[in-house]
């Protein structure tokens, strides 16, 4: 049955490929974008998804942080900033995000991931007091803090050289970086979108040195909105060059833009079509990658849900707040709770396996299948014994914003 679909899609050289182990090629690369089959597609990815990891689906109990939405770089892509005096300008002191981490007090949180605009008025010290501050309040936490955009900025305010940014910084207790900034690797975009902002060469340069002082590092690709297929091949082909040479990224997380609150908001932005396929050729095109995430709060957990059996072995975690993409006001709250993971992931097929921001492994719970999957011998788990619950409402509705954080 495979074997049509593959051949339906004319992907067989592709397939062949996948099935020996061989690395694809930027050509291959394009033939997965334009091809229109893209079950097939998840079906090659999912071949390698499950030779890396089997079932298992990484999930973490973290919260995000955005300690400032001041930023001069206006990107037209994001609806997150505000300008250096605009009146809903924030910056969180050390203080803040102490108490803002202490509202979750009662989470077993295994991660922090902090990012914010680029604040020409932050000092040094500041970045520092802030990480501190975090491990003074959870000292076990990983904690993945600062894009490489950001980082450029810490540097150029402290006058030091990356290196000595990144070892500052490692020291005072950061543990990874997300990997957020790198947009689409593409001159033409930069200029288009984000122009301010330093281009795809820094990026990568950022991230080979903190590799080589022992941060490692998540890469994104912002996708959907005035990329062309040649950039996104182009972006890929070049992370998986930085990988060959520094093994240091943890995980590749394809980003679903979001058009609303934008300065380009009339255009379309993705469908979920894109987003299973961005998931899919990540996976078959970064074979030196061991991860691929489908973050939730983007691509929402309905298709999130999908993409487990088409690339992606990640689906992030808890979030509990969340204001890149959101509004801060209105929609600031935006969580997962443990049981509607584990519920999503069981529901999925797939065994849930919590870790920290390094994929160390924290727990691997028992697999509940949800009620409605039911056989007559009554609901089991994936091991056999008998299922105690039923999947949330929020998962069942396919929703994108779930019950309070609280609800664990
Ligand atoms: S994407 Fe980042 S750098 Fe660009 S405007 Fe938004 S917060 Fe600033």
């Amino acid at each position: 049955m495979f074997e049509a679909l593959i051949a339906a899609a004319g992907l067989e050289d592709i397939h062949k490929k996948v099935e020996a182990g061989e690395r694809l090629s930027a050509d291959d690369g394009r033939r997965l974008y334009r091809n229109g089959n893209l079950p097939a597609i998840g079906y090659l990815a999912n071949l390698v998804r499950e030779r890396m990891h089997g079932d298992r689906v990484y999930f973490v109990r973290n919260q995000h942080l955005n300690y400032t939405n001041i930023c001069n770089k206006s990107c037209l892509f994001c609806s997150f900033y505000a300008l250096p005096k605009d009146p809903e300008g924030y910056v969180l002191s050390p203080d803040d995000i102490r108490a803002r981490m202490e509202t979750y007090a009662d989470i077993p949180i295994s991660e922090i991931h902090m990012v914010g605009g680029v604040n020409p008025k932050l000092p040094y010290a500041y970045y520092m007091d802030i990480v501190r501050a975090i491990k003074e309040v959870r000292p076990g936490v990983s904690l993945k803090a600062y894009t490489m955009i950001e980082l450029e900025q810490i540097r150029r305010i402290g006058k030091k050289s990356m290196a000595e940014t990144l070892l500052d910084l490692k020291e005072a207790g950061v543990d990874a970086l997300p990997g957020g900034g790198a947009e689409v690797f593409s001159e033409r975009v930069h200029e288009e979108l984000f122009q301010a902002k330093s281009d795809s060469d820094k990026w990568l340069e950022t991230a080979r040195v903190a590799h080589e002082v022992g941060l490692p590092s998540n890469a994104t690709m912002l996708y959907g909105h005035v990329e062309q297929t040649e950039e996104k091949v182009y972006h890929l082909m070049k992370l998986r060059e930085l990988q060959d040479e520094t093994n240091g990224l943890l995980a590749f997380i394809p980003l679903s833009w979001h058009p609303e609150r934008t300065a380009i908001e009339h255009l379309p932005g993705p469908t979920g079509q894109m987003d299973l396929r961005e998931i899919a050729v990540a996976r078959l095109m970064l074979d030196n990658v061991p991860h691929i995430k489908s973050f939730w709060i983007m691509n929402t957990p309905a298709v999130t849900q999908v993409s487990l059996w088409y690339g992606a072995d990640d689906m992030d975690g808890s979030v509990l707040e969340y204001e890149i993409t959101r509004n801060p006001v209105t929609d600031r709250i935006q969580a997962l709770t443990h049981t509607q993971m584990l519920d999503m992931i069981s529901e999925s097929g797939r065994q849930p396996v919590e870790r920290d921001a390094l994929y160390h492994i924290v727990d691997q719970p028992e697999t509940i299948r949800p009620a409605y999957m039911e056989t007559s011998a009554g609901a089991t788990t994936a091991n056999g014994t008998k299922a105690a619950g039923a999947r949330t409402d929020a998962v069942a509705a396919g929703a994108t914003t779930a019950a309070t954080p609280s609800q664990e």
